[in-house]
């Protein structure tokens, strides 16, 4: 059966994404709840599970899920593409009006769902859920996402909500905007923002992770946060301006100082150590600098090389294997449209 043909049969209203990395000890119990919840909206809806190239048994796990289950599809991608991608995926191939994106893990309680669709149906495009109250989370994690969110405040002309990470719903129309940004260095959640439609948020209090470790590696947050301040803000470029400004500015008064020094005062400066202070701290400066244009470079170097965002590897509905080839998955989501 082609995704078309099923469409036709089953209009779908909701879809949910959830995106899976090595999730083996929660992805079981992470569907019961999501049925458990879906068993009580009033029209049809599908599961998409992306599997984000888990070594562990998550895949074994839910495709014997999907054989039982039609509502349940798994998207199996070749590798670890990351998080992004894998929201990514499940949007670009989600049928359903409104769209929930939620974490495998349970730190996103799957009831507040409803909650979403209720704002959904009084004519939200955008409910986003925002923490409340982070449970069980280690100091460092709090402290480094509460210092990237104000950051992020900062630095970005666009408001992007403090304290809001991708769970949210998403009308038909706002994914079919995202899915209209082709960026490969993706923070969803930012773009989301960018793309406007009339948002509201519903409040909760973030649990623990049901079981095993965040996914979310120091590298894997540095390189969001990158990512996003980078696809949001010139800012850090325009800082090398100010700092150029302002050390150059201190270099020359420094200078008319020692000049008027050695010209008209017997005075002697002994140089070594501030020559070689000011050195270091000038090539830091200008090092640091070079990094940040070098980030910007990096990225404008991945755009223009135009590789896919991620790779299916196979892809399961109704306990079937489907057609995996890019372009096919391109004209079936075009179908669907
Ligand atoms: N995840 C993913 N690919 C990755 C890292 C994470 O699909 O490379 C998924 C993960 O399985 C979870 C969600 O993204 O469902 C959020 O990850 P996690 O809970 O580890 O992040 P945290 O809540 O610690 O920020
Ligand atoms: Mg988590």
């Amino acid at each position: 059966m082609t995704a078309t043909s099923l469409k036709k049969e089953e209009e779908i209203m909701y879809s949910v994404i959830v995106p899976m990395y090595n999730e083996e000890e929660v992805i079981a119990l992470c569907y019961e709840r999501l049925c458990e919840v879906m068993k009580n909206v009033d029209a049809p809806y599908e599961l998409i599970f992306v599997n984000d190239g888990s070594q562990d048994r998550t895949k074994s796990i839910v495709e014997t899920l999907c054989t039982a289950d039609h509502h349940l599809r798994i998207i199996n991608f070749s590798r670890n593409f990351g998080h992004q991608p894998a929201i990514t995926a499940g949007m670009e191939a989600a049928r359903g009006e409104a769209i929930v994106v939620i974490d495998a893990d349970l730190q996103d309680p799957p009831e507040l769902i409803l909650e979403m669709i209720a704002k959904w149906k009084q004519g939200y495009d955008v409910v986003y859920a925002k923490r409340r109250e982070r449970k069980g989370e280690s100091f460092f994690k709090k402290a480094t996402a509460a210092l990237f969110y104000r950051t992020l405040h900062f630095m970005t002309d666009i408001s992007i909500p403090l304290d809001t990470g991708d769970f949210r719903l998403l009308d038909r129309k706002v994914c079919a905007a995202l899915t209209l940004c082709k960026e490969r260095n993706r923070f969803v959640r930012g773009l989301v923002s960018w793309v406007g439609f009339k948002q509201t948020a519903v409040e909760y209090e973030r649990h623990e992770r049901h079981a095993g470790q965040t996914k979310y590696s120091l590298k894997k947050m540095i390189r969001l946060s990158l990512d996003a301040i980078t696809s949001f803000s010139n800012k850090p470029l325009i800082l090398a301006i100010y700092l150029g400004f302002l050390l150059a500015s201190t270099g020359f008064l420094a200078l008319f100082y020692l000049m008027y020094l050695k010209l008209f005062t017997t005075q002697v400066i002994a140089g070594w150590t501030s020559i070689m202070s000011l050195n270091i701290i000038f090539f830091g400066v200008t090092l640091f600098m070079l990094g940040v244009i070098g980030q910007y470079i990096a990225r404008i170097f991945d755009e223009v090389r135009e590789r896919p965002l991620y790779i299916i590897e196979s892809q399961r509905e109704r306990g079937r294997y489907l057609d995996t080839q890019p372009d096919a998955l391109v004209a079936k989501n075009e179908d669907n449209t």
